[in-house]
């Protein structure tokens, strides 16, 4: 991915990963809707994602796309002096801390985005959940601070920008829900699985594509793990084995899996990864 966020050197010219001739296409008509999450991890300056993702729509499957920004956050973060702290995998985000979350997710890393897959070739439109009411959230848990647990999803404006043949692409920023009558309106910010496993469920679908940095899910001898079934990927999420980043991305696949979506976890570092599962090869780990 061509991402400046963190000072990286000027892109290399554009290397190009079309898909195979035997690429789903609207055309063949087994294509839904097809969730890209893309990690915080993997917006580096290796992976293609931006170019898959640029090719995918060339070839009439617009996916949408929903970011994290973990890096970019924490980095800007220490910039202000404020340390980032997670909890089981999730961020704990203050008052302070959630100006810094949305300026940086819905403004920087969203519009970096948006900007990258537009020099690919891409027709892209940036959103935040909290825009057109995509997402509602409340505080769940008051440990975490204003981080939302997802409460409802209206995909009717994600679905509007794919209707005008354009990328959406989703920062994870809900509306804020509270009890208190008249309290004003807030943002919650929101673990990009999470709402990931959300919009596909919601949206009903084909699949879930969630690019990360590590080759899959990986077992207690830090082998990869090709698939699981349902039942095994609870079993795992509640062990020690699976820790941090990994285990809200196990509950989007799981989400996302209660309609039936394709399920995937996989290595976003790697050239060409997200063509290779699009075309249907067995790579990361497939839950479902
Ligand atoms: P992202 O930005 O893609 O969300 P995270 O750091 O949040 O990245 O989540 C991915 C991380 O989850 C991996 O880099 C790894 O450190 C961690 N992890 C914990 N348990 C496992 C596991 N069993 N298999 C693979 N990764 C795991
Ligand atoms: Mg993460």
């Amino acid at each position: 991915m061509h991402l400046q966020l963190r000072g990286h050197a000027p892109p290399s010219p554009t290397k190009s990963y079309a898909l195979a001739p035997h690429a789903l296409t609207k055309e063949s008509g087994s294509h839904g809707t097809t969730v890209i999450k893309i990690g915080g991890s993997t917006l580096g300056e290796h992976d293609s994602t931006v170019q898959d993702l640029a090719a995918l729509q060339r070839n009439g499957i617009n996916p949408v796309v929903v970011h994290g920004g973990g890096g970019v956050i924490s980095d800007w973060m220490t910039k202000q002096g404020v340390r980032p702290i997670f909890k089981d995998g999730l961020r704990v985000t203050d008052a302070e801390g959630l100006k810094i979350v949305v300026a940086v997710l819905a403004g920087l890393v969203n519009k970096e985005l948006v900007v990258s897959l537009s020099a690919a070739g891409a027709r892209a439109v940036g959103v935040s959940g909290a825009d057109g009411g995509i997402l509602k959230a409340r505080i769940k848990n008051p440990d975490l601070g204003y981080v939302g647990a997802v409460t409802e999803v209206d995909p009717s404006p994600i679905r509007a920008i794919l209707a005008e043949g354009c990328m959406p692409v989703v920062a994870p920023v809900a509306v804020g829900v509270s009890d208190e009558p008249d309290r004003p309106g807030f943002l919650l910010n929101i673990n990009a699985d999470t709402v990931a496993g959300e919009v596909a469920r919601a949206m009903g679908a084909e699949r879930l594509i969630i690019l990360t940095d590590v080759e899959g899910i990986l077992d207690g001898s830090r082998r990869l793990i090709p698939r699981l079934t349902q039942r095994q990927a609870v079993e795992l999420k509640n062990s020690r084995v699976v820790a941090g980043g990994m285990i809200p991305k196990i509950e989007a696949c799981l989400r996302a899996l209660e309609r039936g979506a394709i399920s995937q976890i996989i290595d976003g570092r790697k050239a060409g990864a997200l063509s290779e599962s699009m075309n249907g090869k067995p790579i990361g780990t497939r839950i479902g």
